[in-house]
């Protein structure tokens, strides 16, 4: 019905010439204070805290803004509303810049420490966390027709959780003295709320003309999916790796703003309603980060960046504060680490058997640790072959379309059929990780 699509509104008008007069002020602030940062030596004197993070923020982030850029080019190629691919076009612009400005900002990094080469290169390789990544977006933003795309990426990602990690972050940034940091996120994710406005008339479009479950699928498959991908960055981010004078707010209670009170009214707002796995989302931030960051560290080897414990008794404290329960669980498994740290057998802080990976996340299949566990096992069998889950939406993501997800690999699969040779160096070579290139711990057990 093109008649339809031509009723969409803009909700955000801007026109091209304003809109590079508002990049130039917008990068002339950010780029400034990063001249100051070059003065400073910032990053030498900062700690393996805050190092830990820009590590994994930069080399995370910065290519998934290179493919936000590809989605919003597609969206302003195929989109079926001119006003939508008007609003696209910024967008494509905006995710450029947001790629080409962190990895500026990463490179200035480069020769203190050679981690930062991970901004661009982890975008090419087979590691398992670009593979968790890129299976995420490339079934919400590229994978698909432009529209059902836009509300994926705009809903799913944009409207929901970037705030987490440029909002949020940025404030935690501001605290621990690393104003370029702070500086840039803020500029990144004023752009995010303009180009993320697009899915809003688009849901009330498709509502109005019956296809309401479609657009409701639509959401709950991509916010699924990104809210493990946000729980593990912003959530490890938050909690374990801002060092704990700079900490205001849990990564629970930024998902309680943010996500759970404001994008639950904007759902509501545009006809849709809650997912259905609502309550598994609200059970999750308790533990599920909290799982991932003991992961991060016991299979350290296999992050590029050097990963830290941060559960020193201050920061047991707060995190009990903020997760009351989390030292009869999750500390208890940090106990059996560090007395084996104290013990000297350090090759007893390693995990060496493969963990169990889900095979629509790519993440560990893991929840609460100690006495709160509930082993749950999901499962189902397609064709010749059982595929695993962490979770019943990861489940339901697979099982709603199995033809779609059927030939997506895990990391763990790879080992198994063959695709990774035999022996732990073929598999490191694998995942492009040289021997320099393979995580230790960030205070060498200080
Ligand atoms: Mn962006
Ligand atoms: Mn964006």
């Amino acid at each position: 019905d093109l008649e339809a699509w031509e009723t969409f509104d803009e909700p955000y008008k801007i026109g091209f010439r304003e809109y590079v007069r508002m990049q130039r002020d917008k990068d002339i602030a950010a780029y400034s204070v990063k001249a100051a940062l070059a003065r400073s030596k910032f990053f030498e004197n900062t700690s393996p805290h805050w190092k830990a993070l820009l590590a994994m923020h930069f080399s995370t982030v910065c290519w998934a803004e290179f493919h936000s850029a590809s989605g919003f080019a597609r969206q302003t190629r195929f989109g079926r509303a001119p006003g939508m691919r008007n609003m696209a076009t910024f967008g494509t612009l905006d995710e450029i810049r947001h790629g080409q400005i962190q990895i500026y900002f990463a490179y200035e990094f480069l020769k203190h420490d050679a981690v930062f080469d991970w901004c661009h290169k982890s975008s090419k390789s087979e590691n398992w966390i670009p593979i968790s990544v890129r299976a995420a977006l490339d079934d919400c933003i590229h994978t698909r027709d432009a529209v059902s795309a836009a509300i994926m990426l705009n809903m799913g990602l944009e409207q929901s959780f970037t705030n987490l990690q440029f909002v949020a972050l940025s404030a935690d940034a501001a605290r621990c003295g690393d104003h370029t940091f702070a500086t840039m996120l803020q500029s990144v994710q004023t752009d995010e709320a303009r180009h993320a406005q697009i899915a809003e008339p688009l849901v009330k479009l498709m509502v109005e003309h019956g296809k309401k479950d479609y657009a409701q699928k639509l959401v709950d498959i991509a916010f699924w999916r990104m809210w493990k991908q946000f729980s593990v960055l912003s959530g490890v981010c938050m909690d374990y790796y801002t060092p704990m004078e700079a900490r205001e707010s849990s990564a629970k209670e930024f998902m309680e703003e943010w996500v759970l009170g404001q994008f639950a009214r904007t759902l509501e707002s545009i006809g849709l309603d809650l997912p259905w796995y609502w309550d598994d989302l609200k059970a999750e931030t308790e533990t599920f980060h909290h799982a991932q960051q003991v992961g991060l560290y016991v299979y350290r080897p296999l992050q590029w960046w050097r990963p830290i414990a941060a559960v020193s008794p201050d920061e047991r404290d707060w995190l009990e504060t903020k997760y009351p329960g989390w030292k009869e669980t999750f500390g208890r498994c940090w106990d059996v680490v560090i007395n084996n740290v104290r013990d000297g057998k350090f090759d007893e802080t390693y995990m060496h058997a493969p963990p169990v990976v889900c095979n629509t996340c790519g993440l560990e299949v893991a929840g609460a640790a100690g006495d709160k566990w509930k082993p749950k096992h999901f499962s189902s069998t397609y064709g010749n072959r059982r595929y695993h889950f962490c979770s019943e939406p990861c489940s339901w993501i697979f099982n709603e379309d199995p033809e779609r997800y059927k030939g997506h690999k895990s990391i763990i699969d790879r080992v198994f059929d063959g695709t990774i040779p035999e022996g732990d160096e073929a598999f490191f070579q694998y995942m492009g990780q040289s021997p320099e290139e393979r995580g230790v711990d960030g205070y060498d057990y200080q």
